[in-house]
């Protein structure tokens, strides 16, 4: 349904989007994930044609964003990170106003109904925007974005600023989208993806570094135990022993503990319990252990462990 190839974006010398590739498949909700000057906002400005690349593709069902702006654009509903809203207008006005625009050609006074019932501002319809709470206001950008009924959603961190309960009422409002539409849902923040989204892509930098069902994402990620140990004994020693144990997948040293130890943190798969083992290689090295516990893992590490680039999802098998 969209396919993203090749993308580059440069302001000036520098590289905002760099070479970024990837596809959504109809019906599917992709969450774009990275942090803050990722690249986020520029990628999808560009898909929905509101910037040029300096050079790559974005196909939209079939529709070049360059070749055919038109084609593809009336595919698109578009919720940029500042929605443009009219502030001195009615919810009303707007959303007619952005009907006439898009040149709609569903049934004016059904089809705007519709979208306000889906978005839950029926009942500040005749309210001017400037007064309604950023919650409201958030809603009447999707709403413009869903204004005839364009079978691509594309909505850039829509839950910045928002309470938990709006939150969560957005998430509901994105969930039920995918059912009839192809969405793409960026944030820098993980959970909020991993919530609604069936496969997520993370940029970072302006480069994909990871490309995966959310599933994959997370059993790669809390598919892992940590375990986290103060150990007395020569930091080379340790190390060697640690890492030569069976089932063990990456070993760090974390630093002096005010008692004059050294704390590790040991990684294994989670079918994996090498805590005994973590034991007898500590004795056999004379390297007593003082304290050992299990540490959590959660899908914030890993996520920030994906951007710091120690590590890459989509490069399978050995880490
Ligand atoms: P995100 O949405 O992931 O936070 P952006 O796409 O907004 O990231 O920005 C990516 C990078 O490009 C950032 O480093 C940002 O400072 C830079 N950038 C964005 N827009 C412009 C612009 N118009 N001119 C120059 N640099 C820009
Ligand atoms: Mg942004």
């Amino acid at each position: 349904m969209i396919e993203v190839k090749n993308l580059v974006k440069k302001y000036g010398d520098k590289v905002a989007v760099n070479n970024v590739s990837f596809t959504v498949n109809e019906g599917e909700i992709l969450g774009f994930l990275g942090p803050n000057g990722a690249g986020k906002s520029t990628t999808m400005n560009i898909i929905t044609g509101y910037l040029s690349s300096t050079s790559g593709t974005v196909t939209i069902d079939g529709c070049e964003i360059l070749d055919d702006p038109k084609g593809a654009k009336s595919k698109i509903g578009y919720l940029p990170e500042i929605p443009p809203l009219y502030q001195d207008m009615t919810v009303k006005r707007y959303l007619e106003f952005v009907y006439d625009l898009k040149r709609v050609t569903l049934p004016r006074k059904e089809h705007l109904a519709e979208v306000c019932k889906v978005t839950k501002i029926t009942d500040v319809y005749e309210r001017v925007i400037k007064n309604l709470s950023k919650g409201y206001r958030q809603r009447v950008g999707f709403a413009q974005a869903l204004i005839g009924n364009p079978p691509v959603i594309i909505l850039d961190e829509p839950t910045v600023g928002l309470d938990p309960k709006q939150i969560i009422e957005m998430r509901n409002l994105i969930r039920g989208l995918g059912k009839k539409h192809t969405v793409i849902l960026s944030s820098h923040v993980l959970s909020e993806i991993q919530a609604v989204c069936d496969r997520i892509v993370v940029i970072n930098n302006g480069q994909l570094v990871a490309d995966e069902s959310t599933e994959e994402i997370t059993t790669n990620f809390t598919g892992m135990k940590r375990i986290q140990l103060h150990i007395d004994g020569n930091d080379n020693t340790v190390l060697t022993a640690l890492r030569s144990i069976d089932g063990v997948t990456r070993v760090r040293k974390v630093m002096r503990t005010i008692d004059g130890f050294t704390e590790y943190i040991v990684e294994s798969k989670a079918e994996n319990d090498v805590r005994k083992a973590i034991f007898r290689a500590m004795a056999k090295a004379d390297c007593p252990i003082v304290m050992m516990r299990n540490a959590e893992v959660s899908l914030e590490d890993a996520f920030l462990r994906i951007t710091a680039g120690e590590t890459s999802v989509n490069r399978k098998g050995g880490r």
